[in-house]
């Protein structure tokens, strides 16, 4: 594993733009150093006291006045030394401390550089690091709370706990493999079957909760097609009713033109809207589409939109063939399709799941008939109910080393139901150790590390 870097990092922790408070945190051996050379001399500062003082540049240029905090290592957040200085909230100003800083020796942070040396020292583990990121980012209140839970440990938790009990299988597991005359005894007792199904149940269980937490983090994502005219615009603000807030994006992408997040019950819902996938020669606009494509290769559902006056009953057993020219690729793509028949109002079709064809739905976008049951419908299909909450918050890289873990575990009960495979067994359950160990990045490869902190702000 890497260790941290010994240098001393600096950025502005606080949101950018104007406030009444803004921080400035140093963390590294020079912490105290760097930010001595800011105060006048006389100064010294007791650990976790706060001080008031001026900060002056290398040429003895007030800058600011405010308050200093040290938090002498390891018990602080990143386990190094810490300092922080309080200023005034301005963007020039607290631009004008870090470069002081910089100018001390201090180096500019990189993104979600305190938290991986946090990780690094120790601080917390991986789940933590990411609850925090997910925290600030939280766009409900479920979701916020969710990731208050992962911050306190409570996702390392039921992972450690599931950790403890595989040791335990595995250390019985291995005697027996190490002595082989008894072995079949051994594994046929009975308590290693008992015990790994105990062990698939809590993971299933582990499983179940975080794909809740990721819901509310996450939501899902949908894709509206179909044909200019057939009221894809109209649904999409039919959808959004009120709801103007604006959640969260999917860490690592910028917001753009094609994409909207809005909430269906307290869960992100993330609308495509396929009428901007035009060929466009301008740049910023290739780079959305190319995004917009990235995000559609990830998406729970397309929602075909057809204008319900148009369709034969024959064209609805073939929803993907209704897809209009220029968005046929998205029927290869393997993504769940739901037909909905718009216009209601003008066919007569009844509002609401048509029984006779699956995922199939009339709606009038414009007068708002079946729309409660289209929620009803994207809810259910990926399983969210209201009011939903999840003690703690996870990300799709969780819910897949759990799918692992699961996955291994299953095929271990298989090999010990069908041949008694004490080795194969073992096997099984390093590869479910290792899945596990890599949510709360106890075993870890270097890139995964690089890709998580990568996707925080500076200075968190
Ligand atoms: P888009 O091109 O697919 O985005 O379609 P729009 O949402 O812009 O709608 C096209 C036209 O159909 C507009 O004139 C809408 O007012 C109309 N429209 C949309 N939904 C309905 C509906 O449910 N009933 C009726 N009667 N008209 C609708
Ligand atoms: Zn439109």
């Amino acid at each position: 594993m890497t260790q941290p870097d010994t240098d001393t990092i600096v950025a502005i922790a606080t949101a950018p733009g104007r406030g009444g408070v803004g921080i400035v945190r140093l963390s590294g051996p020079r912490a105290l150093a760097v930010a001595s050379a800011l105060m006048p001399a006389s100064r010294t500062l007791a650990p976790r006291h706060a001080h008031f003082s001026s900060f002056r540049d290398a040429e003895g240029q007030l800058i600011d006045e405010g308050l200093v905090l040290y938090f002498p290592g390891p018990k602080s957040f990143t386990g190094e030394d810490v300092v922080e200085l309080q200023g005034h909230g301005g963007p020039v100003l607290l631009d004008q401390l870090v470069q002081a800083c910089i100018r001390q020796g201090a180096r500019q942070a990189r993104p979600g550089e305190f938290s991986m040396r946090a990780f690094l020292n120790d601080r917390m583990d991986l789940t933590q690091a990411e609850g925090i990121a997910d925290l600030i980012d939280a766009g409900t209140v479920a979701a916020a709370r969710a990731a208050v839970g992962s911050l306190r440990g409570a996702f390392s938790d039921a992972v450690n706990n599931l950790v403890e009990q595989l040791i335990q299988l595995r250390i019985y597991v291995e005697a027996a493999i190490d002595f082989p005359e008894e072995e079949i005894d051994f594994l046929s007792d009975g308590k290693v079957a008992g015990d790994l199904n105990d062990l698939i149940h809590a993971t299933a269980e582990v499983l179940a909760t975080a794909r809740r937490g990721s819901l509310l983090r996450e939501g899902m994502t949908l894709v509206i097609a179909g044909r200019p005219n057939a009221g894809k615009s109209s649904l999409l603000n039919a959808l959004a009713g009120n709801d103007v807030a604006i959640v969260t994006d999917i860490a690592g992408t910028t917001r753009d033109v094609l994409r909207e997040t809005i909430q269906l019950d307290g869960m992100p819902l993330n609308l495509i809207d396929t009428a901007g996938l035009r060929e466009s020669p301008d740049v910023v606009e290739q780079e959305g589409i190319r995004r917009a494509w990235q995000a559609i290769e990830q998406a729970d559902r397309i929602l075909l939109v057809v204008d319900s006056t148009t369709v034969t009953p024959a064209q609805l057993d073939q929803p993907d063939q209704l897809l209009p020219e220029g968005q046929r690729t998205l029927s290869s793509l393997g993504i769940p399709l739901t037909l909905v028949l718009n216009k209601a109002d003008l066919s007569g079709l009844p509002p609401g799941i048509q029984t006779n064809h699956p995922d199939t739905l009339a709606i009038s976008a414009a007068h708002g008939n079946g729309l409660d049951a289209l929620r009803e419908y994207l809810k259910q299909s990926v399983g969210f109910h209201s009011g939903e909450s999840s003690p703690f918050s996870a990300r799709r890289r969780h819910l897949s080393a759990l799918e692992l873990a699961l996955t291994s575990l299953q095929h271990g009960a298989r090999q010990l139901g069908d041949h008694a495979a004490g080795e194969l067994l073992a096997e099984d359950l390093r590869g479910a150790q290792r899945a596990l160990e890599e949510i709360t990045g106890v075993f870890s490869a270097d890139d995964l590390l690089g890709r998580i902190f990568s996707s925080f702000c500076i200075g968190k």
